[in-house]
């Protein structure tokens, strides 16, 4: 990383939980009780029923590469290049994150790879889901 830091999140009362459960090493996704959808990110209301009977659940923090790109070029807080993904988490929903502990090289980096998180404390305040590739 550069000296440079990276924008942090601004957490919402939405969100808040959210954030606090990275801190201490929990990945937190949201269930509706009504039709049973798990998604990410946080909102107080189902998006696929617009049922607000929703609960936080706590997710195995394992899924799949659905998607990513490659950056080459930097950006405050990251040295190019640096690997954007969207996982696939088991429970269904789908994260905007970053893959890390692999070379950011189109030979190695595969959709469909199993993943899993890393909890990486950015600051005192902040922990931010980054995900692996699995050892499993
Ligand atoms: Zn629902």
């Amino acid at each position: 990383m550069t000296a440079q830091r990276a924008p942090l999140p601004q957490p919402t009362p939405e969100s808040k939980p959210f954030f606090d459960a990275l801190k201490q090493r929990r990945l937190l996704i949201q269930r509706c009780e009504d039709c049973a959808h798990a998604y990410y990110y946080p909102r107080p209301f189902c998006p696929a029923c617009l049922s607000d009977d929703v609960k936080w659940e706590e997710a195995d923090g394992k899924g799949k590469l659905y998607s990513f790109v490659i950056n080459h070029r930097s950006a405050p807080g990251f040295d190019a290049p640096y690997i954007i993904a969207v996982v696939q988490l088991d429970e269904g929903p789908r994260m905007m994150t970053n893959l890390i502990g692999i070379d950011p090289d189109p030979e190695l980096v595969r959709c469909e790879m199993r993943v899993e998180i890393v909890f990486d404390d950015v600051n005192d305040d902040f922990t931010l889901p980054r995900f692996r590739p699995a050892g499993d």
